[in-house]
């Protein structure tokens, strides 16, 4: 082990922690020396967790930021939340939507149009039909109802989506 004269700091080697204190043959400087502290593999470990805590912190900041992007991006969504059916008095059945604008964002919004796209079993589209949901506006972190009935009959439609007008391409 080593050990350094805490006044002209000369480095002594050691075999052995001394019982008594040491005198340094430079300038007679004397001070006890302890065994050394694993100091070593503690700084290790703290290192280690230090970059482990960062990279978790990294990583939330950077799906923080994804987020945050994406609500910019989309900050209203529109939401499926049931589907039922109706009869009419001609006999024909046809789906009934209900779901939810949903706003993400922290500002007001007007509520868009939407679309309902119906779909067969292979995945094509049978129809997209566009309507307004009866509210106008959308409060922060807020949403807004809407019910709708399909214009197509339930024979085969397979699956229905609602998405907003202005997701369009
Ligand atoms: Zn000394």
């Amino acid at each position: 082990m080593k050990t350094i004269c805490d006044f002209c700091k000369t480095e002594y080697s050691l075999d052995r922690v001394p019982n008594g204190p040491v005198k340094c043959a430079v300038c007679g400087h004397t001070w006890n020396v302890s065994m050394p502290p694993r100091r070593g593999s503690v700084l290790v470990f703290i290192a280690a967790v230090c970059a482990l805590l960062a990279a978790v912190v990294f990583a939330v900041a950077v799906l923080y930021q994804n987020r945050v992007a994406e609500i910019q991006e989309k900050p209203l969504i529109a939401e499926l939340v049931d589907v039922t059916t109706t009869t009419d008095d001609d006999d024909v059945t046809r789906f009934v939507v209900s779901g939810r604008v949903v706003n993400r964002s922290d500002q007001i919004y007007g509520v868009p149009g939407l679309v309902v796209i119906s779909y067969d079993a292979s995945g094509n589209v049978i129809e997209r039909q566009h309507f307004m949901p009866s509210a106008t506006l959308v409060d922060a972190g807020g949403n807004v109802q809407f019910l709708h009935t399909l214009s197509v009959p339930v024979t085969n439609v397979d699956k229905i989506a609602v998405e907003l007008e202005a997701q369009e391409n």
